[in-house]
């Protein structure tokens, strides 16, 4: 089944139905969306060459037409590789070149230097190029999209790996039906009044999620900024109402902060859904009091999308439950198209009450790496997928998760792989060894951190780091923090003892 079918089905069903604004301004209606979608899949065949299966990447802010392109793209049976905009060009170029894409949508077709790209990859505007495109296509009727089967593939998502370098995750088309089939059952309900605000960037679970609102002919919100600000989600979802939007935990410190300080209790917010990283229940009871039972938690990760455990707001806001304190801090139970067992080393079941590795099975779990078959077999053992996520089940079948086994640090819900900063550290001809490790930040969560150790006789201030890091990765990756050691920790086969790092910066804080 092609996605597209959701978005064609809504669209014959209602097309006057609203569905895309610009902060509170509408741009398209549901027959218009389809319409733009179609035509602009038909142009991607006609006038690019586009084939089904081939790769189509997306690297730009959020914006409405980001959900047209993502259509359109599955219109003509392509596969869509959402690109974070936050990162560098350098390694948005990475990107294009291991998933082979053919076009690339951006802004407006200049965020690429000359020569950045790889040969075979071409720039198109949404500003310019595509357009101009749709601007010669206003009576295009919609026709139906190609047929797929639910293995095709529809999203390559790519995420950060401890070798350093970005791993693809296949998505199918039937992995994201079941990611959305999931959301009703066990997040909350949806309808056609409702509005799905985004927030977070496209290019991850925030724009996975516009698939539920599609199938219910809801409303897509980006708002004026293309990204998070407090007040203006507060203000948005007072005046479209009915708003619900995905969240990591360090936005919704933020929007409870503000909302205080001014007085506000979520008018017009009907859910957050909350996740990408730990959120701690003394916020989530901060939130609760303020905003009252708006409140739902996802854990999931690019390997099985938004889609390993959930809890739901009135689990959430059940106070006088016995298990309440203890839920709160967990990840809630299994979503209904998914098993999760606890495993031991030997990836063998241990009972409730003792941690291990979280494996989880299932019809959203990814088809494997893109080209990537010993990281694919790394990963999926017997059909199961290993997390990497340390956590333990309780008696009541509740997942709390308490560590991850993979090195990875979050920071105001971006992932952060350490290997990628040392790596391009090391490239600085005055760094001898450096080891990246995140630290707790009460507003971000982590921050990074960089322990250096510099050539004999050579010095070199963070100053000049910071400017050699922001010459090659996206700003979130980049260390806030630079300590300089004469020598790393290690251990007896000379690995470096990161614990004994983060043991350093407790006491240097
Ligand atoms: P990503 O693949 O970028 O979505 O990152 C997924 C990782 O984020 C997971 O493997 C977890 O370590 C973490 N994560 C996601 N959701 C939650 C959550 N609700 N609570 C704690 N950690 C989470």
């Amino acid at each position: 089944m092609n996605l597209a079918q959701w978005l064609h089905t809504s669209a014959l069903v209602s097309p006057a139905a609203p569905a895309l604004f610009h902060g509170t301004t509408m741009q398209a209606n549901y027959g218009q969306f389809a319409s733009q979608a179609s035509a602009l899949g038909a142009w991607l065949q006609s006038a690019h060459g586009v084939a089904a299966g081939d790769r189509v990447a997306l690297y730009m802010p959020n914006r409405t037409e980001f959900l047209v392109a993502l259509y359109a793209i599955w219109w003509a049976g392509a596969v869509a590789v959402p690109i974070n905009y936050k990162l560098h060009p350098t390694e948005a170029a990475w990107i294009a070149d291991n998933a082979q894409v053919s076009l690339v949508f951006t802004d407006n077709g200049n965020s690429f230097s000359a020569g950045v790209l790889p040969a075979g990859s071409t720039e198109l505007g949404i500003d310019t190029h595509v357009n101009r495109a749709l601007a010669t296509m206003q009576k295009h009727v919609p026709t139906t999209p190609v047929q797929l089967d639910d293995g095709a593939l529809a999203w390559l998502f790519y995420t950060s790996g401890t070798t350093g370098r970005p791993k693809g995750v296949m998505l199918t088309h039937g992995n994201l039906s079941a990611m959305a089939l999931c959301y009703p059952m066990d997040v909350d309900q949806v309808s056609a009044e409702d509005a799905c605000v985004y927030a977070a960037p496209m290019s991850h679970g925030a724009g996975l999620y516009n698939l539920i609102f599609v199938r219910a002919g809801a409303r897509h919100v980006v708002p004026q900024s293309r990204g998070f600000d407090s007040q203006e989600i507060l203000d948005l979802a007072a005046q479209l109402r009915e708003a619900t939007m995905f969240a990591a935990p360090t936005m919704l410190k933020r929007l409870v902060t503000v909302a205080r300080d001014q007085g506000a209790t979520g008018d017009g917010i009907k859910t957050v859904v909350l996740g990408g990283g730990p959120l701690y229940a003394a916020d989530l009871v901060d939130a609760l009091d303020l905003f009252g039972p708006r409140f739902a938690q996802i854990y999931g990760q690019g390997e099985s999308p938004m889609t390993i455990t959930a809890m739901p707001a009135r689990v959430i806001a059940q106070r006088d439950h016995p298990n309440w304190r203890h839920r709160l801090a967990s990840v809630g139970t299994p979503h209904s198209c998914i098993e999760v067992r606890i495993a031991d080393d030997m990836l063998n079941s241990v009972p409730a009450g003792t941690c291990g590795e979280v494996l989880a099975r299932g019809p959203a779990v990814m088809a494997g790496y893109w080209r990537n078959p010993q990281a694919t077999a790394e990963t999926l053992v017997d059909g199961w997928l290993r997390t990497g996520d340390i956590g333990y089940l309780s008696d009541d079948g509740f997942l709390t998760l308490t560590d991850r086994s993979k090195d990875v640090i979050i920071t105001g819900g971006s992932n952060v792989y350490p290997r990628e900063v040392e790596e391009v550290m090391l490239r600085h001809p005055d760094v001898f060894e450096v080891a990246v490790v995140g630290a707790p930040n009460p507003e971000w969560g982590e921050e990074v951190v960089a322990f250096v150790v510099t050539h004999a006789d050579q010095a070199v201030t963070p100053e000049q780091l910071e400017h050699w890091c922001r010459n090659s990765m996206a700003s979130f990756k980049k260390p806030r923090r630079y300590v300089f050691l004469s020598e790393l920790p290690k251990n007896s086969y000379g690995k470096v003892l990161k614990t004994e790092l983060r043991k350093q910066l407790s006491q240097l804080d």
